[in-house]
């Protein structure tokens, strides 16, 4: 941690890791595409914003103030179609569900890493973003009331995804009644006029396009250039390349310089997607898995690759987190060595529970042999982290600080033993706060996580609790085969029995 490493992030615009650092000194602008709100929120969505909440976090770690603006499309043709099924207002279904999506990001601990913004709400700021496209020559309206951008009209149209404009301009004959000019102009104003969906402009009434309202929102609540926009990989053509155009010939200037995307969710191989129907809510899979145990499992990917879940996935994800806190249980009980101050004579220093994190790393090897090997593999997690936030390869690292904690830890207990794992514990509690796992008391998590193990595994807690009743009437009863032997069924249900102290306790195998 005496190293400093500066930050790499991937840049789909340059296509490769540049060194991060924002245009104006100690601010961050970062601009992402929300959700469309139709629909619940599925878990990619969850991925999503997790995903961002970690680039967010990180930027604020390395000492930023972050602006973080998301929207939702509260406006859209297929919430309008919704909601006439429904037999409501547009506004108030995709109302409701913002709600719904306020909750399920609330669950996953990322709802105060942006400030949502709503199209419904900024109505007059994409319309004045028309009208001067309009104006600089990059858009036209049709005689229906349609607007649509000119893509031939910017040089460099393509410039994110590659994709190449057909240079075929359609003749004025071709041009008929609410025709486009070129087949790849997209529309930025429809005229429609539907109840609870429509507004006045210029070109009469109707309602934006998609891509014109992240360019409008950016513009309004960020400015005319951002540090860096996020969004899924399905976003880069053409909603991202859409954006770009838009934004640089309404501003006169370079919209995002960082274009960062993620990965995209699948469950059991299947794309989540709304409209195929086969999504799984974020409210579904919190019922069933605590949110630490779900961002865990996001964890273990790395942002910019596709992640496949599975429930069996998400069953050994639940073991490792419980392995986390069983160690961080024992790391408590040992801390509490520490309650009165450890002297470490050599270096002439006094060192108690609060004060364990300033403790040099030269006095580590002192404190056990292992000292050093900590100090390396946190080092290892501080790089992962800066070589475009490569979380898989800093949990690697993680799991190795684990697994050396319980080596220590197993051995003789000494206030240089615990001096030192409250060390290891205070520096690694920055790292799980970003992450948002492991923020719970272990003794609640390890008794909740247990019992959501065995749901999972289809064993009943009803059916745990007999058999642990029949094993403690056999050793009251001094009959051991009996205890082994419902020792033995209950391992093959999953579950672990300890007897410690005359009491027993139970945890997933
Ligand atoms: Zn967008």
């Amino acid at each position: 941690m005496n190293k400093t490493y500066p930050f790499r992030l991937y840049n789909s615009l340059s296509r490769q890791k540049d060194i991060f650092r924002p245009k104006v000194s100690d601010k961050v602008s970062v601009y992402s595409c929300g959700v469309t709100v139709y629909d619940y929120c599925h878990l990619g969505h969850g991925l999503q914003a997790y995903t961002i909440g970690i680039l967010v976090g990180y930027l604020k770690r390395l000492g930023y103030e972050v602006k973080h603006i998301r929207n939702y499309t509260d406006v859209d043709d297929k919430i309008i179609a919704r909601a006439q099924q429904r037999d409501i207002k547009p506004l108030e279904l995709s109302e409701r569900m913002i709600e719904c999506a306020r909750r399920d990001f609330l669950s996953l601990g990322v709802l105060e890493n942006f400030t949502e913004v709503k199209v419904s709400e900024n109505l007059k700021a994409i319309i004045s973003m028309i009208e001067d496209l309009i104006s600089a020559g990059h858009a036209y309206a049709t005689d229906d009331g349609h607007v649509y951008f000119d893509v031939l009209s910017k040089h460099d149209y393509g410039k994110l995804s590659g994709q190449k404009v057909d240079c075929h301009h359609a003749s004025a004959r071709e041009i008929k009644s609410g025709h486009k000019r070129n087949e790849q102009d997209f529309v930025l104003w429809k005229p429609e006029k539907i109840e609870g969906a429509y507004w006045a402009s210029p070109w009469g009434d109707g309602r934006p396009g998609w891509h014109i309202e992240c360019s409008a929102l950016a513009k309004m609540y960020l400015g005319d250039s951002i540090d860096i926009h996020c969004g899924g990989l399905d976003l880069i053509f053409p909603h991202h390349e859409n954006e770009i155009a838009q934004s640089e010939c309404a501003n006169g200037c370079e919209f995002a310089r960082f274009w960062v995307h993620n990965g995209l969710l699948t469950i059991d191989k299947q794309k989540m997607s709304k409209s195929l129907g086969n999504f799984i809510t974020i409210e579904d899979c919190v019922r069933r898995f605590h949110p630490e145990v779900i961002k865990l499992a996001f964890c273990q990917n790395h942002y910019r690759s596709n992640l496949d879940l599975s429930e069996q996935i998400f069953i050994q994800t639940l073991k490792k987190l419980l392995y986390f806190y069983q160690t961080l249980q024992t790391c408590e009980g040992l801390m509490q060595r520490l309650d009165m101050p450890y002297i470490c004579q050599k270096f002439k220093l006094a060192i108690t529970l609060h004060d364990a994190k300033c403790i040099p790393q030269e006095v580590l090897p002192h404190l056990h042999p292992h000292g050093a090997e900590f100090v390396k593999l946190l080092e290892e997690v501080t790089e992962a982290m800066a070589d475009d936030l490569n979380t898989p390869k800093a949990f690697a690292a993680i799991h190795q600080v684990f697994k050396l904690l319980n080596q220590v830890m197993a051995g003789k207990k000494s206030k240089e033993i615990a001096a030192l794992c409250s060390w290891v514990r205070q520096h690694l509690d920055d790292w799980f706060a970003l992450f948002g796992i492991l923020q719970q008391s272990p003794e609640k998590m390890l008794h909740l996580l247990s019992l959501q193990g065995i749901e999972a595994l289809g064993v009943k807690q009803a059916e745990v609790e007999a058999l642990l009743a029949a094993r403690a009437t056999a050793r009251e009863n001094k009959n051991w085969m009996e205890s082994d032997r419902i020792r033995d069924q209950l391992e093959q249900l999953g579950v672990a029995v300890l007897d410690r102290a005359g009491e027993t306790f139970w945890t997933l195998a």
